[in-house]
């Protein structure tokens, strides 16, 4: 490429790199996937290597991150924290081992291999044993101090055996299942979904407020000690074993090889099992064990030189877009979603896409019938990464989002700050019809028989406006229906009638309230026992509780001081719904006094009636493995729990085994 080309080139992938960091590191918001974001990264590298004059000292190929978000206090960490150079495939591996062994002189060099976490970097500093402060990344040279947030992650130790003063780096991160969680919440609340767990990450610990930071289960994987002369480590691996003795969580895959060929094979083998990993890795991390070679080796600019970020391929495929539909959700969103040619992607046959919001659609410019490359973002959602323009059919148009609800064909707004469409006329059947099948649904007030179709008739017929409706039914309205006889009328109301004596965290859940799921329903009936006290818990209650952060302390505070909503209670109780706390007398079983943990898909049976069986008959329901667990639950497509209870030697139990239990005992 001429120089003045290149210049311009240069000029323009900076320009979108630094737009792209900004949505990354401080937004948690990013808007193209990380591949195509490193696809941009090296062709800047590659234009600046064939004109160097080109170069300036502030490229994104010279610097770390961005610089911290001015909404923190700042913090200078007292050694550079740097960021990893990247090789994505064998060859260029064996390449940096080439260079490696020129540049030490050594021809076999002993490499440690980690995992390389998908969620953002911290430096935890400890004086004196006790933890002091806790900081990100931000430019390398300065990051946002986040200490109080750092307080609330359980796993990280507050205090430690080593006086002298100790400096950890590490990753902060989510796990898959708790990715999920959050997400299922936000579905449920009708919020909008983060894409992938390390963006959830760290939209959840760089918050102002740690009350939020609280309510998510973060995790802290420590694999780095900045001032490792002071106390006297001599490598990766010897560092590693440290950090564990300290109380560290360190990942336990971790291995010290001698050959790039050790390398390569750890590799396959990580890149065929990383799905069933507990969180999200993508790719290994591979550093020169010895940290006097390390030293030798020394920094490039914005990246050491003995050690490289070992990249997965992201799983992608291509496929056309037939349609896109327009979903409306509970609080009235209005999420646009693709219904693509279905088409398996790393496993998963994905034939629906959703596109968030209008601005994604546009950014894209994703049009019917485009050729599409899809990718599954953080290998769960599955995500429209770019259109194949040379593909597109002539004559199409740009999508036109529509003005008004494509349900009730009512006014629509979207809130400031927010990019969400929403439909603001509350008798919107769609909306309607959402918190009703919500409301009736298994994990709620399980009304059998009342499924999506019979919800839906209810609502159009408008013989259902408002949960207390159901209550209101009588046998002459359902025989309003088609193909309504006797024994499916009676089979319904008694349905409907013994739906009235419910859990009291059933009732909390079934409202319907934002940031309100399963487990913070559950929480708030377990600490207040009665709907009453629930109705008049004032924001200072809730945030003291764990678990509920800002967004959903405020949340359950508006909905309970709703007038409407209020009287809404009031009726379904008049009308005989007795929501009632019941302690958890537990049957005698194999399973009484032992702590369990349940995994995978139990057939017949969701997670949340798995446990409530487990509790039942008497088991303490634990979240992870550990040594302190007794017995797995192992169900259908079990993944990092089975393997290490069976590395921990824990009991494990079946579906089968665990269902012919629930069935002798309860
Ligand atoms: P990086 O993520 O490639 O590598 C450095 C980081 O790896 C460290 O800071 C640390 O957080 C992490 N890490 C995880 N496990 C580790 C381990 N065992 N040992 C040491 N470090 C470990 O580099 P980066 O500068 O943090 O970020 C660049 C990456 O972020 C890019 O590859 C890109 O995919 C992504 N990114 C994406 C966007 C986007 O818009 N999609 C924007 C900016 C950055």
């Amino acid at each position: 490429m001429k120089e003045s080309e290149a210049k311009e080139r240069i000029a323009e992938l900076s320009r979108l790199i630094a737009h792209y960091n900004k949505l990354y590191y401080i937004d948690d918001n990013p808007s193209i996937e990380d591949a195509e974001y490193d696809a941009l990264m090296r062709e800047l590298g590659s234009l600046e290597k064939e004109h160097p004059s080109l170069a300036k000292a502030d490229s994104p190929t010279r610097t770390v991150g961005t610089a911290a978000a001015s909404r923190f206090e700042k913090f200078k960490h007292p050694y550079p924290m740097f960021s990893l150079s990247n090789v994505m495939n064998e060859d260029e591996f064996l390449e940096f081992h080439r260079r490696m062994q020129k540049d030490t002189g050594a021809l076999s060099i002993t490499y440690t291999i980690e995992e390389k976490f998908d969620g953002l970097a911290v430096e935890l500093i400890y004086h004196g044993g006790k933890f002091a402060t806790g900081s990100t990344r931000g430019d390398g040279h300065e990051g946002e101090l986040i200490t109080a947030n750092i307080m609330t992650i359980s796993n990280v130790p507050k205090t430690i055996a080593e006086k002298k003063e100790l400096i950890v780096r590490g990753e902060v991160l989510l796990t898959k299942a708790e990715f999920e969680r959050i997400n299922r919440e936000r579905e449920e609340a009708d919020e909008p979904l983060f894409a992938n767990p390390r963006n959830a990450a760290a939209g959840s610990l760089r918050v102002l407020d740690a009350n939020i930071t609280k309510g998510r289960k973060l995790r802290f994987f420590a694999y780095q000690v900045a001032n490792y002369r002071e106390v006297s480590l001599t490598g990766e691996a010897a560092t590693m074993d440290y950090l564990k003795k300290l109380g560290f969580e360190i990942s336990d895959r971790i291995r010290t090889v001698d050959s790039p060929e050790a390398v390569l094979a750890m590799y396959r083998d990580f890149e065929a099992k990383r799905r069933e990993l507990a969180y999200e890795i993508d790719g290994l991390v591979i550093k020169v064990d010895d940290h006097a070679l390390q030293e030798k080796l020394g920094v490039v600019s914005r990246s050491p030189r003995y050690a490289v970020a070992f990249k997965f391929k992201p799983v992608e495929a291509m496929s056309v877009i037939e349609e896109i539909v327009i979903q409306v959700g509970r609080t009235g969103a209005l999420t646009p979603v693709a219904k693509i040619r279905p088409v398996p992607v790393g496993g998963v046959i994905v034939s629906s896409v959703t596109l968030h919001n209008p601005d994604e659609i546009k950014a894209k410019d994703i049009r019917v019938s485009d050729t599409v490359a899809v990718v599954r973002a953080g290998d769960v959602i599955p995500k429209i990464l770019r259109v194949d323009i040379a593909q597109r059919r002539s004559g199409t148009e740009p999508y036109h989002f529509p003005d008004r609800c494509p349900v009730c064909n009512g006014e629509t707004a979207v809130t400031e700050g927010e990019v969400i469409v929403r439909c603001i006329n509350d008798a919107c059947p769609a909306k309607i019809l959402k918190t009703i099948e919500h409301f009736v649904s298994k994990d709620c007030m399980n009304i059998e028989g009342l499924g999506k179709e019979f919800a839906a008739e209810l609502v159009t017929k408008g013989l259902v406006k408002d949960f207390a409706d159901i209550y209101r039914l009588t046998g002459d309205d359902l025989f309003t229906f088609e193909r309504m006889g006797d024994k499916l009328r009676d089979k319904l109301l008694t349905a409907i009638e013994k739906s009235k004596r419910t859990t009291l965290s059933r009732f909390i859940c079934a409202l319907g309230i934002r940031h309100v799921g399963e487990e913070t329903a559950a929480l708030l009936a377990k600490r207040y026992k009665s709907i009453d006290a629930v109705m008049t818990l004032t924001h200072d209650d809730l945030i003291s509780m764990d678990s509920i952060g800002e967004e959903g302390a405020t949340s359950i505070v508006s909905y309970f001081s709703d007038r409407n909503n209020r009287a809404l209670i009031k009726g379904m109780l008049s009308l005989g719904v007795t929501p009632s706390h019941e302690e958890i007398i537990a049957v005698e079983s194999p399973l009484t006094g032992k702590n369990v943990v349940i995994t995978g898909s139990i057939e017949g049976y969701t997670r949340s009636q798995a446990k409530e069986a487990a509790e039942r008959m008497g088991a303490n329901v634990q979240s992870a493995v550990s040594k302190t667990t007794d017995i797995l639950i192992a169900g259908e497509a079990a993944g990092s729990k089975l393997k290490k209870a069976a590395e921990l030697g824990t009991k494990i139990i079946d579906a089968p085994e665990f269902v012919a239990i629930i069935k002798k005992h309860m």
